[in-house]
């Protein structure tokens, strides 16, 4: 679950780590009240779940309220790589000296927390990664002892951070490390962490803050922080994905044209394989569960079809407990229901397991228009992917 900069920044100031206050708005006319509250000058950011919003034109500076009227005019609606910006977060614009970077993650193959440092931050951090490997620090935690203000140090020291920002590091480090562990985060990144000029004279030390934030929160541990729960940015969601947890379905959308249908998540995924294999690429995962329900079908089909890329249909239905001649009366009813032949979109339906000859036999009785019956996987794969093509697999079941 990826939460927005601001929201993002929100937890950083739950735990210590310096941000600048601001507010996230969605009209032109409320981003410049926000701008005049937080005072000039100040940044104009999109708030949009993807990365490089500054190259693509997302984020701004403005100096008065005329150039903040034309920027979040321009940000307003803009395309991201994908991404529609319906939101800004405007905050007072920070000077900058230096632009660091920071992140927590964890290590998979190492089971331990990663907590990375680079003082070559701002820029792709990827391209530092791979052309100076050196510039990035790669530092384990002890899952048990934590990361203690020392190790933070040792990291900062180790990473070349100015000397005078050494301990600013440190403790940016330790909360950034807190956050992504008392969060459940499954990332905690901050690009770029700034070191502020400072003022003239001796009392104005420099500053570390955070003026980026990216954050993925684990979702399956979401009920351990109710005070969370409302940061599912249900506007910049995909509406398809939204509107499949608002009905209960388990269903991700997909970048290809073949929708899929199955009951179980491990045999759909491996729908989404063998599709791949046969040269097809799936629109969407679909696990319908258990049950031959034809209301829980009909509103899977649905769903699947509201997507406009769908050029052709794979259910791919198992019998085991729930037996396939069920399955297939549900399917019926469903296709019935819906009036699916009426549309042009071919369905594939591979029916296995339990009672599968019965089954198959009830839906080729159906004589359903544009529904075509599959006994193999494999089979029901390549008739799929000539269907979507636009290609006849022979006469319909
Ligand atoms: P990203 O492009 O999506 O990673 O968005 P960032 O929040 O990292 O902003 C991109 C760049 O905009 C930063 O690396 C900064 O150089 C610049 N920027 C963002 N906020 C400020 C600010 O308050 N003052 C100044 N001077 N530059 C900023
Ligand atoms: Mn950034």
């Amino acid at each position: 679950m990826d939460l927005l900069e601001y929201q993002g920044k929100q937890l950083f100031a739950r735990h210590g780590l310096r941000v600048s206050s601001g507010k996230p708005v969605t009209t032109i006319e409320d981003a410049l009240s926000a701008a005049e509250e937080v005072g000039y000058p100040v940044v104009i950011k999109a708030q949009v779940l993807i990365g490089g919003r500054g190259k693509a034109g997302g984020v701004k500076l403005a100096e008065n309220a005329e150039e903040a009227r034309e920027h979040a005019g321009n940000i307003l609606g803009m395309d991201i790589h994908g991404h529609t910006v319906h939101t800004l977060w405007i905050e007072h614009a920070s000077d900058i000296a230096t632009e660091y970077y920071a992140s927590v993650l964890l290590d998979r193959s190492a089971k331990k927390p990663l907590v990375m440092f680079s003082v070559e931050g701002g820029v792709d951090i990827e391209q530092v990664a791979e052309e100076t490997p050196d510039a990035l620090i790669r530092h384990h935690v002890d899952p048990l002892e934590g990361l203690s203000h020392e190790e933070a140090l040792a990291i900062a020291t180790e990473g070349k951070a100015d000397a005078d920002v050494l301990e600013g590091v440190a403790d940016a480090l330790v909360a950034l490390y807190e956050v992504w562990l008392q969060e459940d985060a499954t990332l905690a990144e901050i690009n770029p962490l700034i070191v502020t000029p400072g003022t003239a004279g001796e009392a104005g030390g420099r500053e570390v803050k955070a003026l980026d934030a990216k954050i993925s929160l684990d979702a399956n541990a979401l009920y351990r922080h109710p005070e969370n729960q409302s940061l599912a940015d249900s506007e910049n969601e995909d509406p398809l994905e939204r509107r499949a947890k608002e009905e209960g379905v388990q269903y991700v959308k997909l970048d290809g044209d073949i929708g899929i249908l199955g009951n179980g998540a491990g045999l759909v995924m491996s729908t989404l394989d063998v599709v791949a294999q046969a040269g097809g690429s799936p629109a969407n995962f679909l696990d319908a569960g258990g049950g031959s329900d034809a209301e829980k079908i009909k509103q899977a089909v649905q769903l699947i079809l509201a997507n406009d890329a769908v050029k052709a249909v794979l259910f791919n239905i198992f019998g085991g407990i729930t037996r396939g001649d069920e399955v297939a009366k549900g399917l019926i009813a469903a296709f019935d229901d819906i009036g699916v032949g009426g549309k042009s979109i071919p369905f594939v339906v591979r029916l296995d397991g339990t009672n599968d000859v019965e089954g198959r036999r009830l839906l080729q009785e159906a004589a359903l228009p544009n529904v075509h019956v599959a006994k193999t996987m494999n089979e029901a794969a390549e008739m799929v992917v000539a269907l979507a093509a636009g290609k006849g697999v022979g006469a319909p079941a």
